[in-house]
Formats: structure tokens, sequence, C-alpha cells
């Protein structure tokens, strides 16, 4: 019976494996409960594969799966969660940004009766101004536009009940934004607070149009307001245009020398038209793109290859 999963994801992660292995094997001894590593080798183009083999060779904690090709994070970190058989299930980053000791004090948490300890970022290291300007500005927007509340600053470094596992894996869409949907799950959910390192070793796999979309994901899946701006809008320019009507009316009757045809409050009229509705399709058209991944009903990825035994 093994009480605590870890899931790894592992883009491109080969200068960090050993140490993490390490870090995390060490981590693991200090709780001293039975537990399984399982990475989840997602199309990595470098060595990542090769050295989960060999961890698995030595260390029969190891678990490995290998995608059949690069997914993204998020997919990633769901197929671990169908391997997962832990009573509580961790996902933490390959990268050693979210340190390994942390969890000693997650799963003590835990174990005093909560279904989620997640860990919240108080700073972050080595990232760019630009990613902490942009997730900062993500997460509050995103917490204002959703009816429950989405923790702002975590990231999917968390430790999970089993309870809570099986729930998600009962919300089968297909574009994931796990920890909206953990928060959405509900149960009692709590934190630790945590300085987030830079990156051991390695890239980022998380380039600007992954992370664009995965933030698409998590407003979708969780807002309808972005469509309601949009009516808002469309009221906003109807209201406009229509007392522009009243005006030119006004002005064609009573200050008829004034009434030139006026080429430039036509085209930016139609400019502004034009854009909004262009917005408009536009965000409408995010959401019937996700309901049509959504009912083609794919599976979320395949496995290439794995030493977890049979049930996936
Ligand atoms: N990752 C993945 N698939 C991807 C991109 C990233 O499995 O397509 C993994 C990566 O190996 C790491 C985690 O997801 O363990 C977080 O990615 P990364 O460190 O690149 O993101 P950042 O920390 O820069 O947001
Ligand atoms: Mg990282």
């Amino acid at each position: 019976m093994i009480e605590i999963s870890v899931i790894v994801p592992t883009y491109n992660e080969e200068g960090n494996l050993d140490l993490l292995h390490t870090r995390l094997s060490e981590v693991m001894q200090r709780i001293g409960q039975p537990y399984e590593l399982i990475f989840i080798n997602d199309g990595s183009k470098d060595r990542t594969l090769e050295l989960e083999r060999a961890l698995a060779q030595k260390d029969p904690c190891v678990k490995y799966i290998d995608l059949s090709r690069n997914f993204g994070h998020q997919i990633a970190v769901s197929a671990g969660l169908d391997a997962a058989r832990g009573q509580a299930i961790v996902i933490i980053d390959a990268d050693l940004q979210d340190p390994p000791e942390l969890i000693i004090d997650m799963y003590a948490k835990l174990r005093t009766g909560f279904h989620v300890v997640y860990a919240k970022r108080k700073a972050r290291q080595g990232e760019n101004f630009m990613k902490k300007f942009t997730a900062k500005l993500f997460y509050r927007l995103l917490s204002r536009i959703t009816s429950f509340s989405i923790p702002v600053d975590t990231g999917d470094f968390r430790i999970m009940d089993k309870k809570v596992v099986d729930a998600l894996k009962q919300m089968p869409e297909s574009n994931k934004f796990l920890r909206g949907q953990i928060a959405w799950i509900g149960f009692n959910q709590t934190f630790v607070e945590y300085d987030r390192q830079q990156r051991h070793a390695g890239t980022t796999g998380y380039t600007y149009k992954k992370m664009i979309n995965f933030a698409l994901n998590g407003i979708t899946a969780f807002s309808n307001a972005p469509i309601k701006w949009v009516t808002m809008a469309g009221f906003m320019v109807s209201v406009v245009a229509f007392l522009m009507i009243i005006m030119s009316f006004v002005v064609r009757i009573f200050y008829a020398h004034l009434s030139e045809p006026g080429w430039a409050s036509i085209m930016v009229g139609m400019m502004f038209l034009g854009g909004v509705q262009l917005i408009s399709l536009g965000i409408i058209g995010e959401y019937i793109s996700r309901i049509n991944s959504d009912v083609k009903r794919r599976p979320l990825y395949f496995v290439k290859e794995t030493n977890v035994s049979s049930e996936i």
C-alpha cells in the first residue's frame, strides 16, 4: 500500500533529474511512509527518458511514463494522476523551483485534516519581470471574474488527498487548468508559504504561447465574464450609435450648414464597430473551440512506454 505518490512532469529536464531524485528520496525517507515517484516524460528532446529509465532500474520506488509526444504540462500531470496509487498525491515541478523539502510540512498539514495543501509563493527568484508581472495580473483578474476563489500566486505544487484526485478524474475537460479545477472541487484546503527558487538547470518549457493558452483555458473554464463583457460592449456601442443617429438628424435639420458629409466620422465609426465585432467573435470563438475539443472526447494522451503496471 502506497501512502505518498509524487508526480513529476518532465520536459527536457536532463540536468535536474538526478539531483531531484536524490532530494525527493531524502524527503520521503524522512517522512518514512511507503512512496512512489512517478516521472512523466512529456516528449522531451534530450536524455530525460534515458535518465528516468536508469533511475527506475536502480530504485524500485521510481515509476516512469513516456508519453507519445509533448502534450504539455497539464496533461503530463493528468497522466501522473491517473497512475498514482497513493493516499496522498504530490505534484511538483522537476526543475527544483519547488523545494522538495517543503513536502514534509505539506504532508504534516494534510494529515491534520486537510484535503489539499498548496504551496503559495512568497517570492519568485530568477524569473523575468514580464513573467512575474503577467502572472500576477492574470491571477488577480481570474479571481475577480470567477465565482469561487482560485488561490492567487500558487502553481501546481501541492499535496492532495486521494478523494480530491478521484474527484478531479471525474472532470473530463480536455483543456486542463488543474489548479482551478482543484479549487472548484472544494473540501478543506489550505496552504504553506515558500520562496520560489530559480531553475536548477535547463530552460523553461513554458513558452509565451503555452502561457497564453494556459491562461485562456483558466478563464474560459471557470468564467463566462468575457462573454458578458462582449454583450455589455455591444449594448454600449449600440447606445452610442443611437445617440449619434439622433445627433446627425438634429444637425441636419437645425444646423444644415454644418452637416458636411464627413469621411472621418464614417471611418471612425466603421473601424470602431469592426474592432468590437472582431474582439467579440474572437472571445466567442475561444469558448466554441473548447467546446469543440471537449465533444471530440479524445483520450488526453497516449503512453509509449512505462513501467507502471496494468491499470493505465
Ligand atoms: N513541463 C512539461 N511539459 C511541457 C512544459 C513543461 O511536462 O510542455 C514540465 C517541466 O519539465 C517542469 C514543469 O512542467 O517540470 C514546469 O515547467 P517549467 O519549469 O518549464 O515552467 P515554469 O516554471 O517556467 O513556469
Ligand atoms: Mg520551472
